[in-house]
């Protein structure tokens, strides 16, 4: 069983924010800023292309309303909503979860993005390429 799937048997002990019959949000256990929640179905799915999408509605707006108490409750006006999926994109635990990260003036979070410009032609083919089926 994954740790976050032992979360939601409560072998491992937790701070619950939320729950209902699929979702559960609770504190990550390690605070890159204060207030970082974890918000996940309760049922194992590894990552975002296996997610049912039923259960990524409920997940979503369980998200949203656990944003507006954050905002409510902490006075923030600013959160990042991520989740990783694969090694690559930092995923450590392969149960599917979103982080929310409220954000403060003084704290030291930082995402960098290298971004690109391409041409029309090399968008295009970008687009054709997804589209391709
Ligand atoms: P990832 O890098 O997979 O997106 O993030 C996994 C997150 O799970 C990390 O931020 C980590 O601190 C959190 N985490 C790992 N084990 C536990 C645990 O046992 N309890 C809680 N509350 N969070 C955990
Ligand atoms: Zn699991």
């Amino acid at each position: 069983m994954c740790v976050f799937c032992k979360i939601v048997a409560g072998e491992i002990p937790s701070y619950k924010l939320y729950e209902d019959d699929d979702v559960l949000a609770f504190l990550d256990i390690a605070q890159v800023t204060t207030g970082h929640v974890l918000v996940i179905p309760k049922k194992h799915y590894k990552d975002i292309f296996t997610l049912d999408k039923d259960i990524a509605q409920k997940l979503f707006a369980a998200t949203v309303e656990m944003a507006q108490k954050l905002q409510k409750n902490l006075k923030i006006n600013d959160l990042n909503l991520v989740n990783n999926n694969g090694k690559k994109a930092g995923q450590e635990v392969d149960h599917y979860h979103l982080h929310l990260l409220p954000r403060y003036l003084d704290d030291d979070v930082e995402f960098k993005f290298k971004r690109q410009n391409l041409s029309q032609d090399e968008m295009k083919k970008i687009q054709e390429k997804i589209l391709d089926s």
